[in-house]
């Protein structure tokens, strides 16, 4: 297997080539040359592997230059009862009427992310130790990736991450997650400022190419293709759980924000996975809901970006919506940079006469607001006893309007509600349960630099820390 880029411009390399760059040269982002099929004998094959072997059967279709044994040994790394809470990693919890949780956010960070982004801590050390080389991940973060790449880069030799976070404006918890981390290779840097402040810092740092070099300064970010391969798998392992039969059709719903999650779902259904329905998921912030309607995609600047009660959905332009449209485009990576320089200079572009093609895609979408939130919290706490975090909410609102009788219903739960007590507690008045793992969490010791809010002193301080 070889990947292309969405514009045309690369020449087909391997996945391990791929692996450690964020853009392909030529601006757009790396795709499969194909789409592997599964068929019903595969699948019912797969019946009684656990996840890592689950993942190892599906990722070896992607990733053809890491040894099978070698691709099995890292997923039974990445994915560890210790680490997931329990043998099986991805519970489906029942809730009403044929609708269940996917339950993703069970990892050490208790939101979705992890389940990429523990893959992408052993893909990452195998192959730098292969070519004995290391990497020092800079990123910025509002709350949920952050952890996620520092609890899957945690101990590793090769890797050492430095973190900008907008001092105090994170959750409790999510800054005692972040901050409580003692490992010589993470470094949490907070600024006096706002997120937007800490991105501009990793785009400035980035963009100066000696340093970049020279420090080997790489990201984590939601472009990664070995996310998107890596969240495929639970779509099969969803599908598993809950169809009894070989072609039975089963719909997603996927709370959405850089259609990263979404996109692994579309890539699963191209592989033969008998999905129904992919029911996207927005909040207030609809950029992603208002194109299926529309067929336009019209993303928003950062002053028309609503801060909402699911943050982690709070985006203005859709990073992984590029690969989906080049495929809409039948693959065509002249047409995707034309579309794309168009964006840059009129704030838009209109697909409308491609409508039809997105329900044979399987998609459909709705939208959530605040008060959706609180009172589907209610509702499903009330009527099942499940308590779900508010951007599960905005799935499980959505997928209401979509559901079909006899076609089971799988919202992905994205992330636990203890990582958002104060939205739990404004829609049922309690106090969200946490897993005994995270007792006592904000009481641990943190470890966190202030560094003042510019990319030279940034830059120096990844100079004296770098691994190299
Ligand atoms: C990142 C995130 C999302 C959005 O996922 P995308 O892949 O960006 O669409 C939704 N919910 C939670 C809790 C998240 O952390």
């Amino acid at each position: 297997m070889r990947y292309l880029s969405t514009r045309g411009g690369m020449t087909p390399q391997p996945f391990t080539d791929i692996l450690l760059e964020g853009l392909a040269p030529d601006g757009g982002l790396a795709v499969p040359e194909s789409i592997p099929q599964v068929d019903a004998t595969q699948l019912a094959a797969w019946r009684e592997l656990g996840y890592a072997d689950l993942a190892t059967e599906i990722l070896r279709l992607f990733i053809t230059d890491i040894e099978a044994d070698q691709l099995r040994a890292l997923c039974h790394a990445a994915y560890t009862a210790e680490s997931f809470g329990s043998p099986e990693i991805v519970p489906v919890k029942p809730l009403a009427n044929g609708m269940s949780l996917l339950g993703l956010s069970q990892g050490p960070t208790l939101a979705f992310k992890d389940m990429a982004m523990q893959l992408l801590g052993q893909l990452f050390e195998h192959v730098l130790e292969r070519r004995g080389s290391t990497i020092n991940i800079l990123g910025a973060t509002s709350g949920d990736t952050g952890s996620a790449a520092e609890y899957a880069m945690r101990g590793k030799q090769r890797v050492a991450v430095f973190m900008l976070s907008p001092a105090g404006r994170m959750s409790a918890f999510q800054r005692a997650q972040m901050y409580s981390l003692n490992e010589p290779n993470i470094h949490n840097l907070t600024i006096d400022g706002v997120f937007d402040d800490c991105q501009d810092i990793v785009k400035e740092v980035a963009s100066d190419l000696d340093f970049k070099q020279r420090y080997r300064i790489g990201a984590v970010n939601s472009i990664n293709w070995a996310r998107i391969a890596a969240q495929i798998v639970y779509y099969f392992h969803g599908w598993l759980r809950v169809a009894q039969r070989p072609d039975e059709l089963v719909s997603f719903a996927v709370p959405s924000g850089n259609f990263g999650n979404i996109l692994a779902g579309y890539y699963a259904r191209r592989m033969g996975l008998p999905i129904r329905r992919l029911v996207l998921a927005t909040n207030e912030n609809n950029v992603l809901e208002e194109f299926f309607r529309t067929g336009i995609y019209r993303p928003r600047s950062a002053a028309e970006t609503h801060a909402t009660s699911s943050p982690s959905m709070d985006i203005s332009r859709a990073s992984n919506f590029e690969r989906f449209i080049y495929d809409l485009l039948d693959r065509d990576g002249a047409r995707v940079s034309k579309l794309w320089q168009q964006l840059a200079t009129d704030g838009h572009f209109d697909l409308s006469s491609h409508r039809a093609a997105f329900a044979d895609h399987g998609f459909c979408a709705g939208t959530s607001n605040h008060a959706d939130r609180l009172a589907t919290i209610r509702q499903v706490y009330e009527s099942t006893g499940v308590l779900i975090d508010p951007h599960t909410a905005d799935g499980v609102k959505v997928a209401k309007a979509y559901q079909e009788p006899g076609v089971p219903m799988l919202v992905l739960e994205t992330a636990l509600p203890v990582k958002f007590a104060d939205t739990i507690r404004e829609a049922i008045g309690i106090e969200p349960p946490r897993p005994e793992r995270f007792e006592g969490l904000e009481s641990l010791p943190q470890h966190v630099q202030p560094v003042p809010n510019d990319a030279a002193a940034v830059k120096a301080l990844i100079a004296r820390s770098a691994r190299l």
